[in-house]
C-alpha cells in the first residue's frame, strides 16, 4: 500500500512538473504578431477624456434641436474602457499592451507624441504623416519629412471633416508625392460618428465619404496605394465595386469595429469577405485614448466565426505586410 502511495505521490508530482511547464512554454511563446494600421497619437488633454463602452451605438438616442446636441460617446455599462489621463501612462500603457499582444502600429498624430512612442520602442510603431488640406504644410515641406525617411506611409487623410472630397485638387500634388515615393495612403472615408455636425463640426458631410469619391484621384494616380479607413462604412455596395475596378484599393475597419452594434460590424466585414476581397482588409483600431480597446477590438476578429483561421491572420497580418511592403522576419 505504501510503495502504491509513493508510486502515486511521486506521478503526481511529475504530472504537477509537466503541467506547469507547459503553462510556462504558453506563456513565453510569443502571440502570432498583429498590425494596427490606424492608431492616432495625441496629447492626453483632461478636459476631452472619458470613459467608452464599446459598440455604444447600439442605440441611437433621439433627439432633436430644442434639447442639447448627443454626446458623442456613452459610457452607461457597468465596465467602460478607461482613458488613459496622462501623456506618461498613455505610453506606457499602450506599449505595454503591444508587447503582450505582439502589436505593431501604424501611427499618425502629434509628432512629438510619435517620436517619443517610437525611441521607447521602434519596433512597434510605423510613423504616418497626416496631411488633410494644404494649409497644414507645403508640398515641399510634405517631401522632405517623407523623404527624410522617418514617416513611412501618408495617414490619415481626412478631407471629409473639413467639406472635402478625395478628389479634390487642392490634395492632388501632396498625392503625386506620395505616389512618386512609394508611400501608402490612408484616406478616411465613410463613418465620421454619431451626430458629428450637430456637435462640433458642421462641415463633415456624410455624403463626401462615398467611396466613388475616391475614383477621379485614383484615376489620375495610378501607381498610388491607398487603402480606405473605416471601409467606407456604411456604404458596403459602393466599396465593393471600387475594389473591383480599382485593384490596389484595400480597407481598414477601424473605428465601426468597436462602435457600431457588433451584428452590424460582422454583416459588414462578412460581406466584404463574401464579395472576395478577404486579401485586401486590413486590422485597424483608430486608437485614441483607451489602452484596453486593443484587446477589445482584437476580439471581434478572433470571435468571427465565419472566418477561417487563415483569414484571421490575413486580417491581422499577412494583408499589412503585403500592402506596406513589410519583411515578415522582422517580426520573428
Ligand atoms: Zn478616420
Amino acid at each position: 500500500m505504501k510503495t502504491l502511495l509513493k508510486l502515486f505521490l511521486s506521478l503526481s508530482i511529475v504530472f504537477c512538473v509537466l503541467l506547469s511547464t507547459s503553462i510556462q512554454a504558453q506563456e513565453d511563446a510569443k502571440r502570432p504578431p498583429i498590425i494596427d494600421v490606424h492608431v492616432h497619437a495625441m496629447r492626453v488633454n483632461p478636459d476631452f477624456v472619458r470613459e467608452m463602452c464599446p459598440w455604444f451605438l447600439s442605440s441611437m438616442p433621439g433627439s432633436g434641436p430644442e434639447q442639447d446636441p448627443p454626446s458623442f460617446i456613452n459610457n452607461m455599462c457597468v465596465d467602460p474602457l478607461q482613458p488613459a489621463m496622462s501623456d506618461a501612462e498613455m505610453k506606457e500603457k499602450l506599449l505595454a499592451a503591444c508587447e503582450r499582444m505582439n502589436i505593431t502600429m501604424v501611427v499618425s498624430g502629434d509628432a512629438g507624441v510619435i517620436h517619443d512612442w517610437y525611441d521607447a520602442a521602434p519596433d512597434r510603431v510605423i510613423p504616418s504623416l497626416g496631411i488633410s488640406n494644404a494649409n497644414q504644410m507645403s508640398v515641399e515641406a510634405f517631401r522632405d519629412s517623407l523623404e527624410s525617411g522617418f514617416y513611412k506611409v501618408m495617414g490619415e487623410v481626412a478631407p471629409q471633416y473639413q467639406g472635402m472630397s478625395p478628389s479634390d485638387m487642392t490634395l492632388d500634388a501632396y498625392f503625386a508625392v506620395a505616389e512618386e515615393l512609394g508611400i501608402p495612403v490612408g484616406i478616411h472615408m465613410g463613418t465620421g460618428g454619431n451626430g458629428m455636425i450637430n456637435i462640433n463640426n458642421p462641415a463633415y458631410r456624410a455624403s463626401l465619404g462615398q467611396p466613388f469619391l475616391l475614383e477621379d484621384m485614383l484615376a489620375r494616380h495610378p501607381k498610388l496605394k491607398i487603402w480606405v479607413m473605416h471601409a467606407g462604412y456604411p456604404m458596403i455596395d459602393q466599396m465593393i465595386a471600387l475594389m473591383g475596378a480599382n485593384a490596389y484599393v484595400y480597407v481598414d475597419l477601424a473605428g465601426f469595429i468597436w462602435s457600431y452594434p457588433k451584428e452590424e460590424i460582422h454583416m459588414y466585414l462578412k460581406r466584404l469577405v463574401q464579395a472576395g476581397f478577404g486579401k485586401r482588409i486590413l486590422y485597424g483600431t483608430d486608437f485614441m485614448m483607451w489602452p484596453r480597446l486593443l484587446e477589445t477590438s482584437i476580439g471581434v476578429i478572433e470571435n468571427a466565426n465565419y472566418l477561417s483561421e487563415d483569414q484571421k491572420r490575413d486580417i491581422f497580418f499577412n494583408n499589412a505586410v503585403r500592402f506596406f511592403n513589410l519583411d515578415p522576419a522582422d517580426f520573428e
